[in-house]
């Protein structure tokens, strides 16, 4: 059975999920703080704040449940998520999984992917990515005999550019006065990695085009291939998974639920399907508070935003705000992201019968990863520039005592919004029959390429479903259905609107365009965001 619908269903509560209706539960009383979106970065921003200065943050939704990308839809029998499929730096000792830890109270608890964690496969040709950098080091040589110095040099630049990201992020959360004098000097050792495409850097290291194609063969993880990318992104994302991955134990949406309670706990409250339509100003041109799409005006002495920086900046400010012009300017020079398709797979698994996989794998057609998107962007019948299929139900060690008999496959590929913007003002589930037909095409193309790579899977599927770009704009307000807000183009990183600190007195960004796209990413955008608030670094600890 193909079924043609989009990501989700309007139903109110999910179990498990965080959030109550803002129709049932319209806000009362007084709040320290309103948040803007409850995706990571607005959670681990409120959830910090809850902690640590005890303020009572309302988060508002406009979704019908809360997590942004880490929130999960469900089928009859299945569940699956829409924005995690792996997360790095989750083993101890990593600051990243402190800050979860601290979040969550310790509730949340983190599965490891197998050793190989990802497999990139080019044509017929295929390669593992082996957690441990001294391991993935040695297996790339083993790949690569003649390339073992190009190999070393490749993992000390993303380590050290890595590296490098920590002052250039901590630069975004210390006070504006300070950042005029100590910013430049923050950020120049990661701009210079990240002033430069991810194609000029390995081109510095080798001329062996497999190799390059396969050290980015990660690239879908932040939607640009190598002569678009900057090396500083590249570097940021090939580092957080070089000691492996790890996937949330009981699925995504246990994230949002782990992280409530601490929120909660200090009087603050998860509100969903609350559209925020403004954020208002005073007199004197501070946020003061927002109104929200039914007329409702709600009031706080702080605004963070996770809508994102295009949103904030262009939808949601009035636009006379102070500094709103030259932002939204900035923003706009760097290109948004490309959108995504997700196909959904839902499978019978017998008792005992082997996972369909474990192993996340990344196909592509031929090795030169710009070429592919470029002929597949100009015509959507050439094969798929890169197919990221994901093993969700078998990354989770809780999914059979909820889903018994049962598995889940995600399959994600790129695909630009333009070919879907013609129906962008139509109505959900009824978007006329030549959109389900272009939709019925691509769906049957990845489930045909899924049953190619992964044979075990044919006459075991149950459920399919596939969602566009229009899906992503629809229930994660991404305006131009984008995978990940604006593009990690070198651009990107110069921008300095794409920070928590604002123009405006009392606003604040987090996620990812505080910091940069991932799950850790978003994170550390609400850990920057707390800290330029609390005027303290979080992430030093208590
Ligand atoms: C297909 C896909 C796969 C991914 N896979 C991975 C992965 O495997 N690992 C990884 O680390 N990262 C992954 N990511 C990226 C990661 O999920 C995101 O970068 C991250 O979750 C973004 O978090 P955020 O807090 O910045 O924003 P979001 O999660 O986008 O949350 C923003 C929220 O704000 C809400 N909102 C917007 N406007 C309003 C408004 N006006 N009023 C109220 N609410 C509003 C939105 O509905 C949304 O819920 C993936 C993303 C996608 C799309």
């Amino acid at each position: 059975m193909l079924l043609m619908s989009t990501l989700t269903q309007d139903h109110d509560a999910i179990p498990g999920n965080a959030g109550l209706s803002y129709k049932q539960h319209p806000p009362e009383g007084e709040w320290d703080a309103i948040a803007i979106g409850s995706g990571i970065g607005a959670l681990a921003a409120a959830a910090l704040l809850a902690e640590r200065a005890g303020k009572r943050v309302l988060v508002l939704e406009r979704h019908y449940t809360a997590g942004g990308f880490t929130h999960v839809f469900h089928r009859p029998g299945y569940e699956w998520d829409v924005g995690v499929h792996y997360i790095g730096q989750m083993g101890a000792g990593s600051p990243i999984r402190a800050l979860f830890d601290e979040i969550t109270e310790g509730r949340l608890k983190w599965n490891a992917m197998p050793e190989v964690y990802d497999r990139i496969r080019i044509a017929d040709r295929s390669y593992d990515f082996v957690s441990g950098a001294e391991r993935f080091t040695q297996r790339m040589q083993e790949y690569f005999p003649q390339e073992g110095a190009a190999i070393r040099r490749y993992v000390a630049q993303v380590r050290d550019a890595a590296g490098a990201g920590s002052l250039f992020f901590a630069e975004k959360a210390i006070p504006a006065a300070l950042a005029r004098v100590a910013g430049p000097l923050m950020r120049r050792r990661f701009l210079s990695y990240a002033r430069r495409t991810t194609a000029e850097t390995l081109a510095g290291l080798t001329a062996n085009r497999e190799l390059i194609a396969v050290l980015t063969g990660q690239w879908g993880d932040y939607g640009l291939p190598p002569g678009q990318s900057s090396f500083g992104m590249h570097a940021v994302i090939a580092e957080h998974y070089l000691e492996g991955a790890f996937y949330p134990v009981g699925g995504a949406s246990r994230i949002a639920a782990s992280i409530a309670p601490a929120i909660e706990r200090a009087g603050g409250r998860i509100l969903v399907g609350a559209e925020v339509e403004q954020i208002l100003l005073d007199a004197r041109s501070r946020a003061t508070g927002v109104r929200m799409a039914d007329g409702r005006e709600l009031h706080a002495p702080l605004i963070l935003s996770d809508a994102g920086a295009w949103n904030t900046y262009a939808r949601l400010l009035p636009p006379n705000a102070p500094g709103r012009a030259q932002a939204l300017a900035e923003i706009e020079r760097i290109p948004v992201s490309m959108a995504h398709l997700s196909l959904y797979v839902g499978l019978r698994r017998d008792p005992g019968e082997p996972e369909f996989g474990d192993t996340n794998l990344w196909i592509y057609p031929s090795a030169d990863h710009d070429a592919n998107l470029a002929r597949y962007a100009a015509d959507p019948e050439q094969p798929f520039p890169g197919m990221f299929i994901s093993f969700p139900s078998a990354k989770d060690p809780d999914f059979a005592r909820r889903h018994p008999g049962r598995a889940t496959i995600e399959v994600v590929t790129l695909a630009p919004y333009g070919w879907f913007e013609r129906w962008a003002d139509t109505r959900w589930k009824r978007r006329g029959e030549d959109y389900d037909a272009l939709k019925q095409r691509l769906a049957e193309r990845l489930r045909a390429e899924l049953e190619r790579h992964v044979p075990a899977v044919r006459g075991k599927i149950d459920h399919c479903e596939l969602s566009t770009p229009l899906s992503t704009r629809q229930f994660a307000n991404y305006h131009q259905g984008q995978i990940y807000g604006p593009a990690a183009t070198p651009e990107r990183f110069r921008a300095r609107a794409l920070s928590p600190r604002t123009p405006i007195p009392n606003l604040y960004l987090t996620g990812a365009d505080a910091a940069v796209l991932g799950v850790a990413g978003a994170l550390s955008g609400g850990a920057l965001a707390a800290s330029a608030v609390l005027r303290r670094n979080v992430m030093a600890g208590r």
